[in-house]
C-alpha cells in the first residue's frame, strides 16, 4: 500500500516538465537580442547596427575576400554602419552580445582597422563601456570568454589562435 502511493507520488512528479537548461549547450537557447548600444563614429555619427543572416554576413566576407565571424563595421569612416550575424548572436547570452556589439563599435569609434593590436584594442574599449555602463565584473567575463571559445571552436580557429585572443580579451577584462 505504502509502496504503490510512493509510486504513484513518482510517477506524478516524472511527468512534470524537465527543466530543458540541464540539457542546453552552447547556441541551443534563443536568449533574445540585446538593443544595439549608444555609438558614435570618430565622425560624430550615429552608428546603426544592422541584423543580417549568417548567410548574408559570409556573403560579405567572401566580397572582401576574408571570413566574418558574428560581425563587422563598415571599412569607411564614413559610413556609421555594423553589420551582426543575428542568427548566432541571439543564441548566446547578453554579456557576449554586448561585448561583440560594443566591439564592433570600437571598430567606427575609434576608427581601429583590422590588424591583431586593433581587434585586441577594440575587445579592450569593449570591456571598459562593459564595466563601466553595464556594471560588469568577474563573473559576466567569464561568460564572455567562454562563448568567445565556444564561437571559435565553432568555426574551426586552430587553438594557437584561441589562446591568444582569449587571453587578449581576459587582460581587458581587469
Ligand atoms: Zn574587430
Amino acid at each position: 500500500m505504502e509502496i504503490s502511493r510512493l509510486a504513484a507520488a513518482f510517477l506524478m512528479v516524472a511527468a512534470l516538465p524537465w527543466p530543458a537548461a540541464a540539457a542546453d549547450g552552447p547556441f541551443d537557447r534563443d536568449f533574445g537580442l540585446v538593443e544595439a548600444p549608444a555609438c558614435k563614429s570618430l565622425m560624430g555619427m550615429d552608428v546603426r547596427f544592422v541584423p543580417v543572416t549568417k548567410a548574408e554576413l559570409e556573403g560579405v566576407g567572401q566580397r572582401y575576400g576574408t571570413v566574418f565571424i558574428l560581425g563587422v563595421a563598415h571599412p569607411s569612416p564614413m559610413v556609421p554602419l555594423v553589420i551582426f550575424d543575428h542568427e548566432t548572436l541571439r543564441k548566446t547570452p547578453h554579456e557576449f552580445q554586448r561585448q561583440i556589439l560594443l566591439h564592433e563599435c570600437a571598430h567606427k569609434s575609434h576608427g581601429f582597422g583590422g590588424s591583431q593590436p586593433e581587434e585586441d584594442a577594440a575587445d579592450c574599449e569593449a570591456a571598459k563601456r562593459l564595466r563601466a555602463e553595464f556594471g560588469y565584473g568577474a563573473k559576466e567575463f567569464e561568460t564572455i570568454v567562454a562563448y568567445t571559445r565556444h564561437i571559435l571552436e565553432r568555426e574551426e580557429i586552430p587553438e594557437a589562435q584561441i589562446r591568444p585572443k582569449l587571453r587578449a580579451v581576459a587582460a581587458c577584462a581587469r
